[in-house]
C-alpha cells in the first residue's frame, strides 16, 4: 500500500504526532509513506508533471546491515527537515517548491512529536470543494501511485474525505475517458481507502470523547485563566474570558470546571431564565456576598441566549460593571489557544489513533465504510465516518432549532457530568437540598503521597456537600491528624482557590489506621462522622481495607467509606486512571522535552531518565510513549543482562544509522524500582562505556518534580466528576443504613468501596473484591492495563527491525 497523510482545516496540537505515527506505523506494516502539504490544497496542486522524486545520498555514521533491508530504504528521504524548518535546503539545493505530495521516511518525522500546529501545513481549500478540484486531486494521487489516505482535520475535512471517496470511481472513469490515465491505472486504482482522524481544538465531533488538540487548547486556556486569577485577586476584579467554540461549549465548560469559574456561557445550554443578565448577576452577587474577591466568567465564542441572540464578552462586561459595579476586564484568548507544545494526552492519543488508522486502511475493502478513528474513555474505536459527521451536524441543527435538550443529549456523558459538576461547584443555594434526616457529617482525608487533583476533588466534595446540607470536615494530615484532633469544618469560600493548587491542602500522611484502630474508632465517634471520603493512593486503599475489616469490632466504622484514587504512580488496582497521573505525565513530558533538547544539542547523548512510581511502571511506560523514549525499564518486567545486551546493541545500530553530524538525543526511561542491581547510574555508565565514539550518556532523576506544580486541567476536571459521584455514593449508602430496623446498624461490605475507571465506565468496586486483584506485596494491581504499550514503544523506535527480529 502507498499511503499519504494530510492535515486539513484549523490546525491543532497533536497533528504532527498523527503524521509521525502514521508514517512509522505505515513503514512497519510495509507501506510506502507520503505526506501531503497544505491539506486538500496540496492534493489539488500535486507535484507537477515533470517532477521526479529523487532520493538524496546520505552518509550515515557506520555501515549498518539489517535483515530488513526495506527498513533501511525507508529510513529517510530528507524532506522532513525542509518541512520542519519551513525552508529550502540551500546547501544541497533541495526545495519543496512546487512539490505538495512528498515521500517521507522514518527519520523524516523525527522530533515532530513535541511541535505544536502542523508541520505539513494546512489550508481551507476552495478548489477541493469543486468537482474539478477533486478530479485534479485524484489524478495527482494516482500519478504518485497512492491508494490510501489518512485525513486529520475537523468535521469539514472529514466530510470532504467522504465526498472524495464516494466520488472516487467516477473520478477515475473521467480520468480514463479523458486519456489522462491508462486503462491499467484505472483498474489498479479503482478504490481509494480513506480513514479520518479528528484534529480539532473544539472537541466538537460526535462519537468520540476527545478530538486531537482539544486537551492542549484546554491547557492553554487554563494557564491563561490561572494567570488572570492572580491579578484579578489583587485588584478584586471581574474578568470575562472569551474562548473558542462556535457550536461546541466543551472548551468553555471544561475551562469553567477546571478553573473554578463563577459563570459560563455555552451554546448547548443557555441560561434558562428569560434574562441571562439576571441569571448571571444573581449568581455573582451571591459569590461576592460570601466574600469572593475575584469573578471569572467564561464565554464560548458561539454563546447565545435561549432565543439564539449572541452573548458577547463586551456585553457581559457592561452588565457586570453597570449592575454590580465590578471593575471588569475582557480577555479574548484567540489564537493563543491553538498554539504551543502538545500536552501528554495530545501525544499519546494521536499516536494510538495513528497506528489504528493504518490498521484500518490495511483492512479496508470497497465494501467497508470509511472509518473515523475515535476514543471512548481509554479505548481507541473505529466508527463510520459519515455517521459521526452527521451526528455532529445534528447538534448544531438542534441548537439552531432551540432544542437545547436534544443538543445536550447528543453530547457524550462526560459533557453532562462536567456541566453538573460545574453547577454543583459554582452555585450557592439559599436552602440545602436534602431533608434534615439525610444530612451527614462527612470526613474528608488525604492519605499517602500528594497528587495533582486532590485539592480539586476536595473542593468539589465540600461545595456539593454544602449544597446538599451536609457538613464537610477536613481531617488534616491523615490518620495521625485525626488522632491529634486536627479536624475542622470546611466552608464554601475556604476552598475557593483550591482548583489550581498542587500538593495537598489538607496535609497528607502515609500512616494507616492500624497505628491505633481503637482510637481511630473513638475519634470517628467523637466527631460523629456519618461517612468518610479518603483521597489518595495505595495507602488509602489499604486504609479502607483495615477500616472495613475493623467494622466487626468497632461499630463507628459502620458508615459508608470511599476511596477516590489519587496517586502519580497510578498503582491502585482495577482503575485505569488515578487523579494526579495526568499531571505527572505532563511534568514528565515537560522535563523530557528540555532534556531532549540538551541531549540533541550535543548530538549524540542518551539520557537515562529515572521516574518515580514505586513498584508500578505506569508512569515510566506511558511517559516513554508520550516522549518517544526508545527503551523503558519497569519493575513489572525487571531488568537482566540479556535485556541490557540487546539494548546496547540496539543503541549502537541505531546511532550507526544516523546521518553524520545529525544524530539526535535519545531517552531511556527507567522506573525507580526496576532493579536494585542495574541502577540508573550503573546503566548510564554502561551506555557511556559501550557507546564509544557513537554516543555518550547522562542521567536525570526527576524525583518529586513529577508530582507536578499546578494540576493539569484533565486531572482537575476528572477530580470534580469523580468527587460528585463519591458524595452521591455515600448519600445512597447512608440512606440505606437509615432504613435498617432498630438495633445497631451494620454497614454492608459494598459500602466500603473504591471508585474506578474501567474502559468506558466508572465503576464502584467493594474493597474486599479489589483486594483479590491487588498485589499487596508490590503495592500494585495484579494485571497491568498498559502492559501492551511496551511493544508499541519498541515498534515506534523500530526495535524489531534494527535488532533483526524480523
Ligand atoms: P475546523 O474544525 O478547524 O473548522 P474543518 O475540517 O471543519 O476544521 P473546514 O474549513 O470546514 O474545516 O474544512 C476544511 C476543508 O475541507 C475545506 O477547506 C475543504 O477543502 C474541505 N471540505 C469541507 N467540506 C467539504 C465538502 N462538503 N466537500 C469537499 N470538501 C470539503
Amino acid at each position: 500500500m502507498k499511503l499519504a497523510v494530510l492535515t486539513s482545516g484549523g490546525d491543532s496540537a497533536g497533528m504532527n504526532a498523527v503524521v509521525r505515527a502514521v508514517v512509522k506505523a505505515g513503514i512497519i506494516r510495509g507501506c510506502e509513506t507520503w505526506v501531503v502539504r497544505e491539506g486538500y490544497e496540496g492534493l489539488v496542486r500535486g507535484n507537477g508533471d515533470d517532477h521526479k522524486a529523487e532520493k538524496p545520498a546520505i552518509a550515515t555514521h557506520k555501515e549498518v546491515h539489517l535483515k530488513d533491508e526495506s527498513f533501511v530504504q525507508n529510513l529517510r528521504f530528507g524532506d522532513g527537515e525542509l518541512l520542519r524548518d519551513g525552508t529550502s535546503d540551500y546547501t544541497s539545493g533541495r526545495s519543496l517548491k512546487g512539490r505538495y505530495i512528498v515521500r517521507v521516511g522514518w527519520d523524516d518525522v523525527r522530533g515532530w512529536f513535541g511541535v505544536g500546529g502542523t508541520l505539513c501545513g494546512t489550508a481551507r481549500s476552495a478548489a477541493f470543494r469543486t468537482p474539478e478540484g477533486r478530479l485534479a486531486a485524484a489524478y495527482n494521487l494516482i500519478k504518485e501511485g497512492i491508494d490510501a489516505l489518512v485525513v486529520c482535520g475537523g468535521d469539514g475535512s472529514l466530510t470532504g474525505a467522504d465526498v472524495f471517496r464516494a466520488e472516487w470511481p467516477s473520478l477515475v472513469s473521467q480520468l480514463r475517458e479523458s486519456g489522462k490515465i491508462s486503462e491499467d491505472l484505472a483498474n489498479t486504482y479503482g478504490h481509494l481507502k480513506i480513514v479520518g482522524l479528528v484534529g480539532s481544538i473544539d472537541n466538537d465531533m460526535s462519537m468520540t470523547d476527545m478530538t486531537i488538540g482539544a486537551p492542549t487548547a484546554l491547557h492553554r486556556i487554563c494557564e491563561s485563566i490561572d494567570n488572570i486569577e492572580s491579578t484579578a485577586f489583587s485588584h478584586s476584579r471581574a474578568f470575562v474570558v472569551e474562548v473558542m467554540g462556535r457550536h461546541c461549549g466543551w472548551l468553555a465548560l471544561l475551562a469553567g470546571v477546571s478553573a473554578g469559574a463563577d459563570f459560563i456561557f455555552i451554546p448547548e445550554r443557555p441560561p434558562e431564565e428569560d434574562s441571562w443578565e439576571d441569571a448571571m448577576c444573581k449568581m455573582i452577587q451571591r459569590h461576592r456576598e460570601l466574600g469572593k474577591r475575584t469573578t471569572i466568567v467564561i464565554v464560548a465564542e458561539g454563546a447565545h441566549d435561549k432565543n439564539l441572540q449572541p452573548i458577547r464578552a463586551d456585553a457581559i462586561k457592561d452588565v457586570l460593571s453597570d449592575r454590580l459595579g465590578l471593575d471588569t476586564r475582557v480577555t479574548c484568548l484567540g489564537h493563543t489557544q491553538r498554539g504551543g507544545r502538545p500536552c501528554a494526552y495530545d501525544r499519546i492519543l494521536p499516536t494510538l489513533q495513528g497506528v489504528e488508522a493504518v490498521e484500518a486502511l490495511l483492512e479496508a475493502t470497497p465494501e467497508t465504510p470509511s472509518y473515523m478513528i475515535g476514543v471512548q474513555e481509554s479505548k481507541i474505536t473505529r466508527v463510520p465516518l459519515m455517521e459521526a459527521v452527521a451526528m455532529t451536524h445534528s447538534v448544531s441543527k438542534a441548537i439552531g432549532e432551540k432544542d437545547f435538550d436534544k443538543a445536550m443529549s447528543l453530547r457524550d456523558p462526560e459533557f453532562h457530568e462536567s456541566l453538573e459538576g460545574f453547577y454543583a461547584t459554582s452555585q450557592v443555594h439559599p436552602e440545602p437540598r436534602l431533608p434534615h434526616s439525610q444530612r451527614m457529617r462527612v470526613g474528608i482525608m488525604h492519605v499517602g503521597a500528594p497528587a495533582g487533583g486532590m485539592n480539586a476533588a476536595t473542593r468539589a466534595v465540600v461545595r456539593y456537600c454544602i449544597a446538599q446540607g451536609h457538613r464537610p470536615f477536613a481531617v488534616h494530615n491523615g490518620f495521625v491528624g485525626l488522632l491529634d484532633d486536627s479536624v475542622h469544618q470546611l466552608s464554601w469560600l475556604g476552598v475557593d482557590n483550591w482548583m489550581t493548587r498542587g500538593g495537598s491542602e489538607l496535609g497528607t500522611n502515609r500512616k494507616l489506621p492500624d497505628i491505633d484502630l481503637g482510637l481511630v474508632a473513638a475519634k470517628f465517634q467523637q466527631y460523629n462522622f456519618h461517612a468518610l471520603i479518603m483521597i489518595g493512593g495505595f495507602e488509602a486503599f489499604s486504609s479502607l481495607d483495615i477500616l472495613e475489616q475493623g467494622r466487626k469490632h468497632y461499630p463507628a466504622f459502620n458508615i459508608p467509606i470511599v476511596h477516590l484514587p489519587a496517586t502519580i504512580s497510578n498503582n491502585v488496582p482495577m482503575t485505569e486512571f488515578s487523579l494526579g497521573s495526568d499531571t505527572s505525565l505532563n511534568a514528565l513530558v515537560d522535563a523530557c522535552d528540555a532534556i531532549k533538547q540538551s541531549a540533541s544539542a550535543s548530538r549524540n547523548r542518551v539520557f537515562v531518565v529515572e521516574t518515580q512510581g514505586g513498584k508500578c511502571g505506569y508512569l515510566a511506560t506511558m511517559g516513554a510513549l508520550a516522549t518517544g523514549a526508545c527503551i523503558v525499564y519497569t519493575p513489572e518486567r525487571g531488568m537482566n543482562l540479556n535485556m541490557l545486551r540487546d539494548d546496547v546493541k540496539y543503541l549502537k545500530k541505531r546511532y550507526g544509522l544516523d546521518v553524520k553530524g545529525k544524530s539526535e538525543g535519545r531517552i531511556v526511561m527507567r522506573s525507580e524500582e526496576s532493579s536494585s542491581v542495574y541502577t540508573t547510574k550503573m546503566i548510564t555508565d554502561m551506555f557511556k562505556e559501550e557507546g564509544g565514539k557513537l554516543f555518550d550518556s547522562r542521567s536525570a532523576s526527576l524525583g518529586h518534580t513529577l508530582q507536578g506544580g499546578i494540576p493539569s486541567p484533565l486531572d482537575r476536571a476528572r477530580a470534580v466528576r469523580l468527587a460528585l459521584k463519591c458524595v452521591a455514593f455515600i448519600e445512597r449508602e447512608h440512606v440505606a443504613l437509615l432504613r435498617q430496623s432498630d438495633g445497631p446498624r451494620v454497614a454492608p461490605p459494598e459500602s466500603a468501596a473504591v471508585i474506578t475507571i474501567q474502559g468506558s465506565s466508572v465503576k464502584w468496586v467493594p474493597v474486599q473484591e479489589m483486594k483479590e486483584h491487588a498485589d499487596m506485596v508490590n503495592r500494585r494491581g495484579k494485571s497491568e492495563p498498559w502492559a501492551n504499550v511496551r511493544s508499541l514503544i519498541e515498534a515506534l523506535v523500530a526495535r524489531p527491525q534494527i535488532l533483526g527480529e524480523r
